[in-house]
């Protein structure tokens, strides 16, 4: 008989693919984690021109092409303030990748991982993958995670605590002052502050702070990634800064599991990331309209919403038996426990879809709010 790791078998296939499968095809989806606009002209053309060119042909540096880590380091001066090294990056394949990297290199069997319920599926699985604890916990009223919690929680055993701002599921940002205390616990404590900011652009109120930014004392690694920011989450290219010893780790994994990072996806990145934003201030102008609709329409049905302040989700209370109710109706949402036990009573809807699928979706929704009532 076939043995498994332990590891694997502790990781369960997300709960959000089989909410899609339950539904049928006509359904309308608002389960996506995808911008649903398409990738700008410039990088899909540097990416054209770059295959045309025959500059895609072979293993770039295991870091990723120079030009792309010099695009990734004006991007964090011009967006963060911050000088990075081009040598303390590493163009991983997409933001999963560089979380998995980041987990590998940090985490040993047994030891704890800090993270948000409800929070990204990936940080259970991932702590799985690498061997070891999840330590979920529970966020405030508003979905953010208090820098107060991470810091009860914190144990000799903690490898690593992960901040995810704009948050998904819950489109919460987190404030100046909380990604200060972010930073301050890592470097007090000595433990890894991972800040997944894969959402970075995507703000709506107030701005995006990285707990880097507020400490130099190397324990703050960013993951963030092309995907949302330019709708590339086709294209996998994300990347990972950090201190020069704790990329230098990441590498060791990196460059056997991957070598390098998809070639096209890293000039399309250069040409995204380099190129005109102004694509995205229209995405995330599109993006805050529909949050308007969704919230409004959501409150105006007598359910309690946490207003979201970035990435495209909302995350309302709902009533028993609505999410099924929303489902039979034909659309997909996501239950509220798939992002973990704490998620339990709320549903993610994601609003990357157009605005005609959202007041149809609201319509069913109403009409299912009234039949659980
Ligand atoms: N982090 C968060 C919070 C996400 O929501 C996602 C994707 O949904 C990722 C990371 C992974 O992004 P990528 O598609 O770049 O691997």
């Amino acid at each position: 008989m076939t043995e498994f790791s332990n590891r694997v078998e502790r990781v369960s296939i997300s709960g959000i693919r089989e909410v899609f499968e339950a539904a049928g095809e006509d359904a309308i989806n608002l389960g996506l984690g995808q911008p649903d606009f398409p990738t700008p002209e410039h990088a899909r053309s540097a990416a054209v021109e770059a295959i045309q060119a025959g500059k895609t042909d072979a293993y770039t540096s295991n870091k990723g092409t120079e030009s792309l880590r010099e695009a990734i380091s004006a991007k964090f001066e011009r967006d963060r303030g911050l000088a990075v090294d081009t040598e303390d990056i590493i163009a991983t394949a997409g933001g999963s990748e560089a979380l998995h990297l980041v987990m590998e290199a940090h985490v040993d069997q047994g030891d704890e991982v800090i993270y948000p319920d409800p929070g990204f599926v990936a940080y259970e699985a991932l702590t799985h993958v690498a061997g070891g604890e999840p330590n979920p916990v529970p966020l405030r009223e508003d979905l953010t995670l208090d820098p107060a919690t991470v810091e009860e929680n914190i144990t000799e055993d903690t490898a690593a605590f992960i901040v995810n701002s704009p948050g998904n599921p819950t489109g919460a940002v987190q404030s100046e002052e909380d990604m200060r205390e972010f930073a301050r616990i890592a470097e007090e404590h000595d433990v890894l502050c991972v800040s997944d900011e894969v959402y970075e652009h995507i703000v709506f109120d107030g701005e995006h702070h990285s707990p880097m930014e507020f400490t130099d004392s190397g324990n703050v690694v960013v993951v963030s990634a092309c995907s949302k920011t330019y709708s590339m989450t086709g294209w996998r290219l994300g990347w990972v800064v950090g201190s020069n010893e704790r990329i230098e780790r990441m590498l060791r994994v990196h460059q056997y599991v991957q070598a390098c990072a998809s070639a096209p996806a890293q000039y399309a990145a250069e040409g995204a990331i380099d190129g005109p934003q102004d694509v995205v201030d229209e995405m995330v102008a599109t993006f805050e309209e529909r949050r308007d609709l969704v919230v409004d329409g959501l409150t105006d049905m007598g359910l309690d919403v946490p207003e979201p302040k970035g990435a495209f989700y909302v995350m309302p209370k709902v009533p028993d038996g609505w999410v099924d109710e929303v489902l039979d109706r034909g659309v997909v949402v996501v239950p509220g426990e798939a992002f973990g036990d704490h998620g339990e009573g709320y549903a993610r809807i994601s609003y990357a879809t157009s605005t005609e699928e959202l007041e149809e979706a609201l319509d069913v929704m109403r009409e299912a709010t009234k039949a659980v009532r």
